[in-house]
């Protein structure tokens, strides 16, 4: 039965009874990692079934209310945070993971992320030009190509102009949309259909190959036999509620977890803590802390218009951020405005001539964990902690998104940041960024790229797989998403994700 795309995907109300089914390898979870995997084995002749526990969206059902929307596309509403440092990050919920929601940014990260890979874990054969067959083969696939400036916008085009007036290096952002219209509404789902989207581009070439598609399925178990994966079970859900209904059987010849960095370790360790003798399911969790600043423009900026992330700058990567231009529903934005009553209200009047940009940090010192909750519920329970010296980077950061806003005309910043004035009118006024010591407390972070959860490693004893997903400790187990990264990217982590996968499926396809 069809929706939203061509072909045969399975949806909740088709579920009448118990079942089982049978395929080469089965595959958990439809976001950017597990869609690339789907259809590169079924694209080799092998008989996959792919399984999402979040239901298809069609544009009728995306809701431009960024809250209403993260209710229903979001895992916990969106409203998941960790614990330790409090740090909020969303995971979606809905065929084609994150990609229905993200803004498509795909950046190969340079050189030296994957230099410090192989160093830190132990691995080889790992470097850029490895994957650079695997990152082409994707972009190809996708349309991957720089947001052209008829759709970039003001606010994204801003950012350029204050770089090149300060003499720092910036770049349209490649994103794998096709036809773009700078509506900027990638977060709440993208209503022209340009965003390639996993529900719009592997899905369905792996269904026109052949892959079984069923969503609103939960995996709520690996099945083994000794040390051979063998299936999975779990049950149907009904999308939204959660109310858990028939239940099901895929038996397989190996099982490929692409559940998301959140979900995958919780699986292994709800079906007998499986694939753990390194102990280090669920560790290691990293994230990209990132922090907005808004600018008010003297003139208008019609922010309504322009591609959500347009605009980039890799030139502070090895001093530890990257910069980038950022747009969400008002209401979202609305959540680090200083004030209340009628000085908030003047925030909301002043949005037609704001741009908003942001940092994303790279913080290898910043660690938590990923523990399953008593019970039968699959979310996780989360803890992390910012590390003082990996929050000295945001200072820096900070200081340098100040520069550019200045540089490009703007009048006032709001940095969001505990201990500084809400408001700066000028570079003098923002100088307090640069100088001053800030405590990760003073930060009000969120991040949605997360990593590292069940890292690869060279050492079957430090590590869980190997650079190709191979469970050390279980054979006919492959996990691929972006648990499996040893450490951060450094740049937004999907196109990595997918390029991982995409060889993972190789290396898969040659074993079965
Ligand atoms: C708002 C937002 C914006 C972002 N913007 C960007 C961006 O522009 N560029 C970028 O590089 N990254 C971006 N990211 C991050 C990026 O989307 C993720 O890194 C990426 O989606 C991870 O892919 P994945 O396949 O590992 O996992 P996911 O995309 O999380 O997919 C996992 C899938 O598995 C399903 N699943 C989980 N548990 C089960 C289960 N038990 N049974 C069945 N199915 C299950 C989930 O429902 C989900 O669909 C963004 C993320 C968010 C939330
Ligand atoms: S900016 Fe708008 S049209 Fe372009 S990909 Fe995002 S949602 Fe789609």
């Amino acid at each position: 039965m069809s929706r939203g795309v061509e072909g045969e995907v399975r949806v909740f109300a088709e579920y009448e009874r118990d079942f089982t089914e049978e395929a080469d390898v089965v595959v958990v979870g439809s976001g950017p990692c597990g869609a690339v995997v789907a259809h590169e084995l079924t694209a080799k002749g092998k008989r996959v079934v792919l399984l999402e526990e979040g239901p298809p969206f069609t544009p009728q059902e995306f809701e431009l209310d960024g809250a209403l929307s993260m209710s229903r596309t979001m895992r916990e509403a969106g409203l998941r945070t960790t614990r330790g440092t409090i740090i909020p990050t969303m995971q979606a919920i809905a065929l084609g993971g994150g990609s229905l929601v993200n803004s498509a940014i795909c950046v190969r990260p340079p050189d030296f992320v994957f230099e410090g890979w192989e160093e830190h874990c132990e691995i080889e054969g790992t470097r850029r030009s490895d994957l650079d067959p695997h990152f082409d083969a994707v972009e190809a696939f996708l349309g991957i190509a720089p947001t052209p400036d008829d759709v970039q916008g003001q606010r994204n085009l801003l950012f350029r102009d204050g770089c090149n007036a300060l003499g720092i290096e910036s770049e349209p952002i490649a994103r794998n949309v096709r036809g773009c219209r700078g509506s900027g509404e990638c977060f709440t789902g993208c209503r022209a259909r340009a965003k390639q989207s996993m529900d719009i581009s592997y899905v369905p070439a792996a269904i026109k190959a052949g892959a079984r598609v069923l969503t609103s399925v939960q995996v709520q178990e690996v099945l083994t036999d000794g040390r051979r994966a063998t299936g999975v079970r779990g049950q149907v859900v009904e999308p939204f509620s959660g109310r858990r209904s028939h239940r099901f059987r895929i038996d397989a010849k190996a099982v490929v977890l692409a559940a998301g960095c959140m979900a995958t370790p919780i699986l292994l360790q709800k079906s007998g803590n499986l694939a753990n003798g390194s102990g280090q399911v669920g560790r290691n969790l990293q994230f990209h802390p990132g922090l907005a600043v808004l600018g008010v423009f003297p003139d208008e900026v019609d922010p309504g218009f322009g591609a959500t992330q347009g605009y980039q700058s890799l030139a502070f990567l090895r001093e530890g951020y990257k910069l980038e231009t950022l747009w969400a529903p008002a209401g979202i934005l609305a959540v680090r405005f200083p004030g209340f009553g009628h000085d908030l209200k003047k925030r909301f009047a002043e949005v037609p001539y704001a741009a908003n940009w942001d940092a994303i940090a790279t913080c290898h010192r910043s660690l938590g964990t990923v523990r399953p909750r008593r019970g039968a519920s699959l979310d996780p329970i989360l803890t992390w902690h910012f590390d003082a010296e990996d929050a000295q980077v945001l200072g820096g950061a900070l200081y340098q998104i100040a520069r550019i806003f200045f540089a490009a005309g703007a009048t006032t910043i709001l940095p969001g940041v505990h201990g500084v004035a809400d408001e700066m009118r000028s570079l003098e006024e923002a100088d307090v960024l640069r100088t001053r010591r800030f405590a990760p407390s003073d930060f009000v972070t969120a991040s949605n790229h997360a990593f590292c959860t069940t890292r690869m490693h060279g050492d079957p004893a430090k590590g869980v797989v190997d650079p190709l997903g191979r469970a050390h400790d279980m054979d006919g187990l492959f996990l691929v998403d972006t648990g499996i990264f040893p450490r951060c990217t450094s740049v937004n982590p999907m196109f990595t994700g997918m390029a991982l996968a995409h060889r993972s499926a190789e290396a898969l396809a040659d074993q079965l």
